[in-house]
């Protein structure tokens, strides 16, 4: 077949009859096969609330705040499409109706619509298309593809579904493709797939003006040919472009399944480009198998207050998957509310852990519970672990009971603290706004080379990205180093402390950064590796004694 490359292809995923169908794992699976074939993609997720980011939001609303190398709060999903194509992703790949708006009513503010009426059609959805076409003109891609948030059907939808529809009126056929995920249910009472829910939700997009060429059915059963075809008939789809999507162990598998029935094939097909050359997924395939087949175990407890929602620490689950297969093991994550522990249950909760991650966090609620964990896992030489708030709490914990500042803390929790070991920098004093106004994004840092932390990097300058207003008081910097607890990480630029250690302990670390956002399937995040490592050791050794 001819290959024809003149310009950037469109790729949009929709979803219909139920929400939370994984539409950001089948977007980042394509994209991570049409890579595999030597294709550029880039991903983008927009979302139709009106939170202008993710960023003030509750992670029991929509899990995890992802943060991207330029400081953007994003949807988690980019956390998944960094994960599967190792691509770095920013501001742009993460749009929400809240800054759609913003944008349009700045620009009638500075006088720019001429006196014209501003409206749905054409202004937002105008706003829509630039910040598709956005993504696609900072770099040249073969292929943009745009997985649009919420269901088909919901108000809020509507103005990106019309978006879609101009966009592909503008680009022409064979530029563009639709995918809509949907889902079929399984009626057990008559042992049976339900396509119904499907056929309406595709009826509500041509209602709306959009054809899809691709469907893509989340099932918990194969779906057999007569379903197929049945479907195909219905929505006006090729038959080959009826995929199913069932229920696996793991998101590594789903690119996987898709290749097995030639998603990306179709797709490649439908937008006229070549897809002769054979997927280069080697790597994948290994770690895939790593994930579903490890060899050993290991049992690590993760201390939030967001334990309910698993997808509230889903870069750190994830992460722990990597560092999981690269040591060939399973981490078995236990989820531990720190608001339940105290001094008295501690060792019956930690006592068969072999490593301690103490997570990220805001505010009061469940601190002393995870203070009282990283006590248990310094003093009982447990590998230990602090992300962020979780480091924060480390430095709290030493200085109380190790340096002798009885009362210290954070100022976050205590605002008048006799020791404000962690402390707000003196540029976040005055900041009322809490959207986009910590530090976000990457900085570097320089770590000293007798260390825990260079032996896991092998290099002694990192970049590492942040999402936090509080830090390591540096006024304190010389009591802590000389009582034993390193700070082995220093921002080169601001001096501020982005590592502690202990050294006499066998694997405890305290980052102020926020490794989980970096780890990949192709390149696991060398601090989980080696604290998986150190968990694996610990109990090991354990069992021998
Ligand atoms: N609440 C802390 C701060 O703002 C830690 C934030 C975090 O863990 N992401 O500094």
């Amino acid at each position: 077949m001819e290959t024809i490359k003149k310009q950037t292809k469109y790729i949009f995923v929709t979803g219909g009859v139920a929400s939370s169908l994984g539409k950001g794992i089948i977007s980042a699976s394509l994209a991570k096969l049409l890579q595999a074939r030597g294709y550029s993609v880039v991903i983008q997720k927009l979302d139709p609330y009106i939170n202008v980011d993710p960023g003030t939001l509750n992670p029991y609303e929509h899990g995890e705040c992802y943060v991207t190398e330029d400081g953007a709060e994003t949807d988690l999903d980019l956390g998944h499409y960094e994960r599967f194509t190792n691509i770095h992703t920013s501001q742009a790949n993460n749009v929400t109706t809240g800054r759609i708006y913003q944008s349009v009513i700045n620009k009638e503010r500075r006088g720019e619509f001429l006196g014209k009426t501003v409206q749905v059609i054409p202004h937002i959805t105008d706003e829509i298309k630039r910040r598709i076409k956005m993504v696609a003109s900072n770099q040249k891609y073969d292929v943009v593809i745009t997985e649009i948030g919420g269901t088909v059907g919901d108000i809020e939808s509507l103005p990106y579904i019309e978006a879609v529809r101009q966009l592909r009126y503008n680009l022409g056929a064979g530029n563009t493709v639709v995918v809509h995920l949907t889902l079929l249910p399984y009626m057990s009472a008559s042992g049976e797939l339900k396509t119904k829910p499907t056929q309406h939700s595709v009826k509500m997009l041509l209602e709306n003006g959009l054809q899809p060429d691709i469907l893509v059915l989340r099932s918990e059963k194969h779906i057999s040919e007569d379903i197929r075809s049945k479907v195909a008939l219905f929505c006006n789809v090729d038959k080959d472009a009826v995929v199913e999507s069932i229920d696996v162990s793991t998101i590594y598998e789903v690119p996987l399944k898709m290749l097995d029935q030639k998603l990306d094939v179709v797709t490649l097909r439908k937008l006229n480009l070549d897809y002769n050359k054979k997927p280069d997924l080697e790597n994948w395939i290994n770690f895939a198998h790593k994930v579903k087949e490890p060899k050993k175990k290991v049992n690590i407890a993760l201390i939030g207050k967001y334990t309910e929602l698993p997808d509230a620490y889903k870069s750190i689950v994830e992460s722990f998957i990597h560092a999981g297969a690269a040591n060939d093991t399973k981490v078995n994550l236990k989820y531990i509310n720190s608001e339940k522990l105290n001094p008295e249950n501690i060792d019956s909760v930690l006592g068969t852990m072999c490593g301690v991650l103490v997570a990220p966090g805001f505010g009061n609620r469940g601190i002393e519970g995870k203070i009282t964990a990283v006590h248990y896992a310094r003093t009982n030489n447990i590998p230990f672990f602090g992300i962020c708030l979780g480091m924060q709490c480390a430095v709290i914990e030493y200085a109380r009971n190790v340096i002798g500042f009885v009362d210290a803390n954070s100022t976050e929790m205590d605002d008048h603290v006799k020791y404000p070991v962690i402390d707000l920098m003196e540029e976040q004093k005055n900041i009322t706004d809490k959207g986009g106004t910590m530090r976000l994004g990457a900085y570097p840092c320089k770590i000293e080379k007798e260390s825990i932390v260079f032996n896991s990097y092998k290099k002694e300058e990192i970049s590492e990205r942040h999402r936090h207003r509080y830090e390591f008081n540096n006024k304190y910097k010389e009591e802590f180093n000389a009582a034993g607890m390193k700070t082995v990480g220093i921002n080169p630029d601001t001096n501020l402390v982005e590592i502690v250690e202990i050294p006499s302990h066998p694997w405890f670390v305290g980052v102020q950064f926020h490794p989980e956002y970096k780890s990949t399937v192709l390149n696991p995040h060398p601090l989980f590796v080696s604290f998986v490592r150190a968990a694996l050791n610990y109990c090991e050794s354990k069992i021998q004694k």
